[in-house]
């Protein structure tokens, strides 16, 4: 066959093909933007893929002993942190956009410039999911992953402080993923943030508010976990609830959206006394989400409360409840599904 007859036949083909994509186009332009006002994904597929199974598996080695209780610049913190990014390397989900690496450093200066103390250089740890239509707005999901170290040869695990929240950022940021993988990732960007050095004084979220690696008039919300594997003593008959703090101190629509989806999806008795303006333990202040709150960013702290373990040698992984781990993982889940696809993002409305 002549070459120029079928270059002749390929660009009328080409032509059909161009007015048929242009027709389908049309057509689908028309109808998704009905589509999508009424069907917003479902996030229940991807929120049981966070299991207490995992959960357990995970927690047990960031609160092995071999972790040394994590103080924050040890050889055991480092170690924890190292499985961290072995897992979001496992899981192909990258370090952020502009960052070198999984880390965040934290000079001990800053540490140490408030308190006069000795802590030595220490790392936030992160790991990030771009979002597909507004990338440039970031859901903040943080955990610190430091604990108080050994005491007199007692390894303090740390296994509910903070070891519970830690774990419970591998799953949600593995949930997130496999929704990108089948291409229904977040629309805003996610940044996962595993904070240092809490247990002296939230010096890692305060090092990263300061130093943000996204500004923080584009960071949407925070959404802070610190405890959520165990019962405290208000709740000796049930682990099916856990504290919110701070989600209305802000924004009224962060306090609706956690009510919301715990209906929908979780079904935890949501308490909210410790979040009274006046409460004395002023757990309000006590966390991570602190350092976002007092930047304007709408906050809400996920808490099951203190217990006679707290700040012990005895706070292991065998005494966590992972059923209540699980439940309390996937509303933290399902706040940030919520947060990341919505149309507009939450306003800020209270002062
Ligand atoms: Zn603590």
């Amino acid at each position: 066959m002549y070459i120029g007859i079928l270059i002749i036949i390929i660009c009328k083909m080409k032509k059909l093909i161009y007015l048929l994509a242009f027709g389908w186009a049309v057509i689908s332009c028309q109808g998704t933007k009905e589509v999508t006002s009424k069907i917003l994904l479902s996030p229940i597929k991807y929120n049981n893929t966070i299991t207490a199974e995992e959960l357990k598996t995970h927690l047990y080695i960031v609160a092995a002993d071999s972790m040394q209780g994590r103080q924050t610049g040890s050889i055991g913190q480092k170690k924890a942190g190292k499985y961290l990014i072995s897992q979001y390397q496992k899981e192909r989900i990258p370090f952020p956009k502009g960052a070198q690496n999984y880390y965040q450093h934290v000079p001990a200066a800053f540490l140490n410039a408030n308190r006069n103390g000795n802590l030595p250089d220490t790392e936030n740890i992160w790991a990030y999911i771009e979002g597909s239509e507004k990338p440039d707005e970031i859901i903040v999901i943080s955990a610190h992953y430091d604990h108080v170290g050994t005491k007199d040869d007692a390894i303090f695990n740390g296994a509910d402080d903070d070891g519970s929240g830690t774990v419970a950022l591998l799953e949600i940021a593995q949930a997130f993923q496999l929704a990108k993988k089948e291409g229904h990732g977040p629309k805003r960007s996610i940044l996962f943030l595993h904070v240092t050095a809490e247990e002296h004084g939230l010096h890692g979220s305060r090092y990263y508010t300061e130093n943000p690696l996204f500004p923080l008039q584009n960071t949407v919300a925070n959404i802070n976990i610190d405890m959520i594997g165990r019962r405290d003593d208000a709740h000796p008959d049930s682990n099916n609830y856990v504290y919110l703090i701070g989600a209305d101190r802000l924004s009224s629509e962060l306090d609706q959206i956690s009510k919301t989806v715990n209906e929908k999806y979780v079904q935890l008795n949501l308490d909210f006394r410790y979040n009274a303006l006046n409460d004395p333990n002023n757990f309000y202040r006590r966390s991570d989400h602190y350092n976002f709150a007092k930047n304007n960013i709408p906050s809400v702290f996920i808490f099951n409360g203190v217990h006679a373990d707290y700040h012990r040698k005895t706070d292991t992984p065998d005494k966590i409840e992972y059923d209540a781990l699980t439940k309390r993982a996937q509303l933290a889940f399902n706040i940030a599904w919520e947060l990341a696809n919505r149309e507009n993002r939450i306003v800020v409305d209270q002062k």
